[in-house]
């Protein structure tokens, strides 16, 4: 088998060099990251609104809940706090993009100004960091 490594870099260094680097995103380019932007925060809307049922306090069906369900009622419920936690801290974070596409700062690291690559946005449009400053961020 070859070594994936030094074609994928070779991908990489033409990508580099072709100037799409320095420009800001198109209008085309903004407008699809905007409404993928969009549906992911109605998503989450929709699954916060669905997981607040799961945690509601954990009431006793004296009839039909003994000892042990309701341990794993409790179980379940932390599961689904938890989740709600990460979901609700997501949806935070594509609004505050949302919001820097209002206010013409999107696309731009928020440590170094340098424009974020689009192709990191395709994959995680609510990135609010370039690759270098991301890694340095997770790195301490
Ligand atoms: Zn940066």
């Amino acid at each position: 088998m070859r070594p994936a490594g030094p074609a994928l870099l070779g991908r990489l260094a033409v990508v580099e060099s072709s100037g799409m680097t320095e420009s800001a995103l198109t209008e085309q380019q903004l407008n699809e990251l905007r409404s993928q932007l969009e549906q992911r925060r109605d998503n989450l809307k929709l699954q916060l609104e669905q997981s607040e049922a799961a945690t509601q306090p954990v009431t006793l069906d004296q009839q039909s809940v003994g000892r042990v369900s309701r341990i794993d009622a409790i179980q379940q419920q932390q599961m689904a706090i938890a989740g709600k936690k990460q979901t609700a801290q997501l949806l935070r974070r594509i609004e505050l993009a949302l919001q820097r596409i209002e206010d013409d700062e999107y696309g731009q690291c928020m440590q170094c100004g340098e424009s974020i690559r689009f192709a990191r946005l395709q994959v995680q449009p609510d990135a609010s960091l370039c690759l270098v400053c991301q890694s340095e961020a997770e790195s301490g």
